[in-house]
C-alpha cells in the first residue's frame, strides 16, 4: 500500500513535471528571444566622418522592433540590422536632445515611404506630439503630393504620439511591460530612462544623464543595463580646440556619467551584463576599449562590453 502510493504520488510529480515542459517548450516555440542591437552608439548631435552613429538602440521583442532613440541615421542602422523600415510599429525618445529625436520624424516618413502597413506608436516627453506636427508641415507640399498623385495613405492617421510628463508606466502588451525613470540631464528636465521587461529578459537604456542612484533602483535585477558613458581626458581634448570650451564642459561635466559612476549603478543594480554606449567623445579613435571599460570595472564586477554600432548584445 504505502510503496503504491508513493509510486503514484511520483506518477503525479512527473506528471506536473512533463506538464511544465510541455507548456515551456510550446512557449520557446511562440516567442522568439528578446535581442538587443546597438544602432548607434555616438553621444552627441555631430555627425562624424567615420566610425560610430548618432544615438539610436533596437530591442527585437518576439520579432517586433522597438527602436529607443533617433539619432541622425537611425533609418540606415536599421536596415544595416536587418529591419525593415515598414517593420517600426513602437518607438521611444528618451529626451528632446537632437541627437536622440532629430531622425523621429524622417524615421517614420521612410517607414511611410516604405509601404507601412499599420499604425507607429511612439512614446517620449512633452513637445513629441508638437515636433511631429512640425515635421508634418514641414514636409506638408511632399505628403499632400504624394497622397494625391500616388494614393498613398495619409502618414499623419498612422503616427500616434503618446506623450507623458512623469515616470512611471509606458506600454504593456503581451509581449513586454516599458516603463520609466526620470534621470539627471540639466538644463533638461524630462529626461528618461527606459525599462524592458519582456518574459525572457529585462533590459534597461539609461537615455542620458549624470550619475543617478535612482536609476541604479530602476534598474534592480535587469539582466542588462546599457548605460551612457563619459570618458573626461577625451572630453578635455575635445574642448580645448573649442572656442565655447567652458560652457561646453560645464554642461558635460553636469549632464553625463563617467566610467566609475557608471560601474557603481551596474554593481548598485545587480544587473548581470553592463553595456556602454552614447560615447562622449564619440569620435575620438584614439580612446582605447579598454580605456572605456578601466573605470567601470573598478566597482561592476559582472561582464562589461564597450558598445560599438551593429553589435547584438548576446
Ligand atoms: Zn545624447
Ligand atoms: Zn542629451
Amino acid at each position: 500500500m504505502q510503496t503504491t502510493r508513493r509510486q503514484f504520488l511520483t506518477g503525479v510529480t512527473s506528471l506536473a513535471v512533463s506538464h511544465a515542459l510541455l507548456r515551456n517548450s510550446a512557449f520557446a516555440q511562440q516567442a522568439k528571444p528578446t535581442r538587443i542591437l546597438l544602432l548607434g552608439t555616438k553621444g552627441g548631435p555631430r555627425v562624424g566622418e567615420a566610425g560610430r552613429s548618432n544615438p539610436a538602440t533596437l530591442l527585437m521583442i518576439n520579432d517586433v522592433p522597438y527602436v529607443i532613440d533617433c539619432g541622425y541615421g537611425v533609418s540606415k542602422q536599421l536596415i544595416s540590422a536587418g529591419v525593415a523600415l515598414n517593420r517600426v510599429r513602437y518607438i521611444f525618445i528618451t529626451h528632446h536632445h537632437s541627437d536622440h529625436n532629430l531622425e523621429l520624424g524622417p524615421l517614420f516618413y521612410n517607414a511611410w515611404i516604405t509601404g507601412l502597413p499599420v499604425r507607429v506608436n511612439a512614446y517620449g516627453p512633452t513637445g513629441l506630439a508638437q515636433m511631429m506636427r512640425d515635421f508634418f508641415n514641414y514636409l506638408k507640399f511632399d505628403i499632400d503630393t504624394r497622397i494625391d498623385d500616388e494614393g498613398r495613405a495619409d502618414p499623419r492617421t498612422l503616427f500616434t504620439a503618446h506623450e507623458f510628463d512623469k515616470p512611471g508606466l509606458v506600454l504593456k502588451n503581451d509581449d513586454v511591460k516599458v516603463t520609466s525613470c526620470l534621470v539627471r540631464h540639466p538644463p533638461i528636465k524630462q529626461s528618461y530612462a527606459y525599462r524592458f521587461d519582456a518574459k525572457d529578459r529585462s533590459v534597461v537604456i539609461s537615455g542620458d544623464t549624470a550619475y543617478a542612484p535612482e536609476l541604479a533602483e530602476f534598474a534592480k535585477g535587469a539582466d542588462v543595463l546599457v548605460h551612457e558613458v563619459m570618458y573626461l581626458p577625451g572630453v578635455e581634448a575635445l574642448v580645448q580646440r573649442l572656442p565655447n570650451a567652458k560652457r561646453l564642459r560645464e554642461h558635460l561635466m553636469a549632464a553625463h556619467t563617467l566610467p566609475e559612476d557608471v560601474g557603481k549603478i551596474a554593481a548598485q543594480a545587480g544587473v548581470k551584463t553592463l553595456v556602454l554606449s552614447h560615447f562622449v567623445p564619440g569620435d575620438d579613435a584614439s580612446i582605447t576599449d579598454e580605456q572605456w571599460a578601466d573605470g567601470a570595472r573598478k566597482y561592476f564586477k559582472g561582464k562589461v562590453i564597450v558598445g560599438k554600432d551593429l553589435m547584438e548584445i548576446p
